[in-house]
């Protein structure tokens, strides 16, 4: 019998391991996870700091005897895949232990990216990726020590958790490097009208500068931007990014760029070793290349087309629209698309808090911003993937007609899906 390894049961490893089982696959499947925990779903992470869902909640698919019921398999809990030998076809793990497989699918994902701030003690600093980090941030949050706190990112990630604090009464900073909150998805116009709009709820901004050096400073922390200005704030909070986590791959054996490079059967460059989710390179159908994706939903397909693959089915990734969706503080933010593709930018509507700028070439959109349109993205996300998928079918004209019922332009609901047959 084939023995088949998963290496991380995120979403990707868990939707794996259920197509494989779903296609009908006998093979011993061997699952490692360096956590103690079933599959976990981060994006529900700041919803349980914030006190929205219960613990459990933050696990979808359920416990892992749950899991285990639905789906055969053998279970290495808390071990930690410290190497594979893709030549030998040998897996070993942190204590030592090594096992033998035929095909292997890495979905060990990322891990969030967290430097030390100056000379501050680490009781000071948090990240958020993982449901630790959520239930450290929630006792800490809950104590009610922390009147004033940096946020480091102004990322999706990031402006969760200013919202989660600001609801708190918490007073909020937030800084970045770069002169925008969420530099690689939103437009400058869009960006000013929602860091007009932060302002005006009292978050203080720090943008375009970074941390430079941090010292406890009267029970306190005294933080330093490279500007020279200082904050006084109870704790850092770093949503400045994440690593893949692939150190269990050797380099020489594997193709990894920043993530591993996969076809698009999820297969990799050595044999019988398959990879997604957050620490893939994955096809992003606006390039028209790979690269990582780290969405939910490109980690839950491609986590199906490799364990599909493994079962020995023939099954193809699609592809993702790079997307980029989210609702803080009453508002929404929407961009479809890479945001540094050529073309010409314009906007199509800036009015009473809604906003939407796009880049077009050859009458394509290839990115596009909507502020306080929510209703209106999944018709306009259906129109880009129309358009990255050519096809023959005209525009449904009811839906062209709530589109531009909505308030969206005319000029721009042609673009969108070309003119009504
Ligand atoms: C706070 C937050 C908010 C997010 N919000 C959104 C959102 O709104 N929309 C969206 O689409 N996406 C969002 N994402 C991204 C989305 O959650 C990820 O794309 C998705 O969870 C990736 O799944 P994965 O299985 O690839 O990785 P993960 O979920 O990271 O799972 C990988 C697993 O592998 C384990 N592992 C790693 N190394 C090893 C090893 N050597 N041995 C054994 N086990 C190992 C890890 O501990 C982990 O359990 C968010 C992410 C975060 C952190």
């Amino acid at each position: 019998m084939d023995r088949f390894a998963i290496v991380g049961f995120g979403c990707a490893g868990y939707h794996a391991l259920k197509a494989m089982r779903e296609a009908g696959c006998s093979a011993a499947v061997d699952v490692y996870s360096d956590t103690g925990l079933p599959p976990y779903n981060p994006m529900l992470t700041t919803y349980y700091v914030k006190g929205k869902i219960p613990y459990e909640a933050m696990f979808p698919f359920g416990t892992m005897d749950e899991i285990q019921k639905e789906y055969e398999f053998r279970l290495f809990q808390q071990r930690t895949v410290e190497f594979i030998d893709t030549g030998r076809k040998i897996i070993r793990c942190a204590d030592g232990m090594e096992t033998a497989y035929d095909k292997i699918l890495i979905s060990t994902g990322a891990r969030a990216f967290s430097p030390p701030v100056g000379n501050l003690p680490a009781e000071r600093i948090f990240s958020m990726r993982c449901v630790e980090d959520a239930v450290r941030l929630r006792e800490a949050v809950t104590a009610g020590g922390l009147r004033r706190v940096l946020v480091v990112g102004a990322s999706m990630v990031g402006i969760k958790l200013v919202e989660l604090l600001h609801e708190r009464g918490v007073e909020v900073v937030f800084s970045d490097l770069a002169q925008h909150i969420f530099p690689t998805a939103a437009f400058e116009g869009t960006s000013e009208r929602i860091e007009a709009f932060l302002q005006e709820k009292g978050v203080e901004l720090r943008f375009g500068v970074k941390t430079t050096q941090a010292e406890e400073q009267e029970g306190r922390a005294a933080v330093r931007f490279s500007d020279g200005s200082c904050v006084i704030v109870d704790a850092v909070i770093n949503c400045i990014g994440t690593r893949t986590a692939l150190s269990c791959l050797p380099p020489e054996e594997v193709r990894i760029v920043r993530g591993v490079v996969v076809d698009d059967h999820m297969r990799t460059s050595a044999d019988g070793l398959f990879a997604a989710g957050d620490c893939c390179e994955g096809r992003d159908l606006c390039i028209d290349g790979t690269r990582i994706i780290g969405l939910w939903a490109s980690a839950v397909l491609q986590g199906e087309t490799a364990g599909k693959n493994m079962a020995g089915l023939d099954v193809s990734y699609p592809g993702t629209l790079v997307h980029n969706i989210t609702h803080f503080m009453g508002i929404d933010f929407v961009s479809f698309g890479d945001k540094s593709l050529p073309g010409q930018r314009q906007v199509y509507l800036d009015k009473d808090g809604q906003y939407v700028e796009a880049v077009v070439q050859d009458g394509r959109i290839q990115c596009i911003n909507l502020l306080n349109l929510f209703k209106n993205s999944g018709a306009v996300k259906n129109y880009m993937l129309r358009a990255l998928y050519p096809h023959d079918t005209p525009l449904d004209p009811q839906m062209k007609a709530v589109l531009l019922k909505s308030g969206l332009p005319k000029e721009l609901t042609d673009l969108l899906g070309g003119s009504v047959k």
